[in-house]
């Protein structure tokens, strides 16, 4: 029995979480496994219901499962919130409090949306990298930060890049554990000419790769790094980097395959998960059935690879998503002249109808 806390959050994330669960569920039919699934709130959600964005018993349910899966958060009701207790800092206490440090983020542009690239099909054509993320460290934790008043009148706004060794390394060797299933190749991206906390960074990242020297490494700034994405993205295999930079661009990235709605990701720690679309929470398009699912779906995919090591199910998983685009259906974000236009709700009926027994 597999033990999944879900946690929809707000728009379009309770939308396409409703997908999610929909496959989970094929999942354990067509496959005789039990999943169970225990939901909560989170986000502005449980800012309405509890006065938080995320509350101690909803943390309890996500450390004490086997994996987590979360739509998104946030909204334009919450927009005012004070800082502190806005939804987002819900995404940023779970990910703290599971030490989930590692976040992938799969870049693949499918054949079938390669026309949909703002880049030419060309240049994206079978791209497939993957951006590893330090996500529990850097400038989005570091102290001391705040906006503080100057004596001479005015305010400062602070906040701290910091990263330590040993943090450096449990990244790099994750970003060198991928490569190695992988092409064997890792850029580290860093803006070393500037910042400290990047020069210690490159050289931890080099210490790491002493133990990997089957795998390659090579060193990008960062703006060179936004700029190669674009000029030749197929050059990439595994890119591994700060909190920021990972922020930065792997939402860039996301725009290569066409629509941010097609990317899914996993933060991985030693002993928990999160599966998480890339998106937010959409409130142009909330409440609609108008959202793109398939980066929750293929968010199931993943947990199913990393956290139940039950590889063939993710293969089934985006073999049902490749077939269901195959055959022509695309939610709006990803319409094309001649497809069957659907909403999120009936893609997932069709890429659920999809998944069958080997
Ligand atoms: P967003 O990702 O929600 O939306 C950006 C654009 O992409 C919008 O035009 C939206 O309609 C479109 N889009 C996003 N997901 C889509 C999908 N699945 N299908 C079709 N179109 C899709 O980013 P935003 O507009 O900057 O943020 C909206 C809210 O979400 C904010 O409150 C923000 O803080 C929050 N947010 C949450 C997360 C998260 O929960 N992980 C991530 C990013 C933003």
């Amino acid at each position: 029995m597999y033990k999944i806390a879900v946690l929809p959050g707000d728009g379009i994330g309770r939308e396409v979480t409703e997908q999610a669960v929909k496959m989970i569920r094929r999942l354990g039919e067509v496959f005789h496994l039990v999943f169970e699934m225990d939901e909560a709130l989170v986000g502005g959600a449980s800012i309405d219901r509890f006065g938080a964005p995320i509350v101690p018993e909803t943390l309890t349910l996500a450390q004490n499962a086997d994996a987590v899966f979360l739509g998104a958060v946030g909204g334009p009701k919450w927009d005012s919130v004070e800082i502190s207790k806005r939804p987002e800092k819900a995404l940023l206490g779970l990910r703290q409090s599971l030490d989930v440090f590692a976040n992938l983020r799969p870049i693949r542009v499918f054949p079938e949306l390669a026309s949909q690239s703002p880049l030419k099909a060309e240049v994206v054509k079978d791209l497939d990298f993957l951006i590893v993320r330090e996500l529990v460290g850097g400038i989005y934790f570091g102290t001391p930060r705040g906006v503080k008043s100057l004596p001479s009148g005015g305010e400062a706004g602070v906040n701290t890049e910091i990263y330590t060794t040993p943090e450096i390394e449990r990244i790099a060797k994750k970003a060198f554990e991928f490569a190695r299933r992988r092409r064997r190749k890792v850029t580290s991206v860093d803006k070393a000419n500037v910042l400290e906390s990047s020069q210690l960074w490159r050289k931890v990242v080099n210490q790491v790769r002493q133990s990997f020297p089957d795998v390659a490494l090579d060193h990008r700034y960062v703006d060179d790094c936004a700029m190669q994405l674009i000029r030749n993205p197929r050059q990439f295999d595994v890119i591994v980097t700060t909190n920021l930079f990972g922020d930065i661009l792997s939402d860039e990235s996301a725009m290569l395959t066409g629509s941010i709605g097609m990317l899914p990701s996993a933060s991985l720690g030693h002993s928990h998960a999160l599966y998480e679309p890339v998106h937010g929470s959409a409130p142009d398009i909330a409440g609609k059935d108008i959202a793109n699912p398939l980066a929750a779906i293929l968010s199931v995919a993943m947990m199913m690879q990393y956290s139940f090591n039950l590889i063939e199910l993710a293969r089934v998983v985006e073999q049902a998503v490749e077939k269901t685009l195959a055959e022509g259906y695309r939610t709006l974000d990803i319409d094309q002249e001649g497809m069957q236009r659907v909403g999120c709700s009936k893609m997932g009926d069709l890429v659920a109808q999809r998944i069958k027994n080997l």
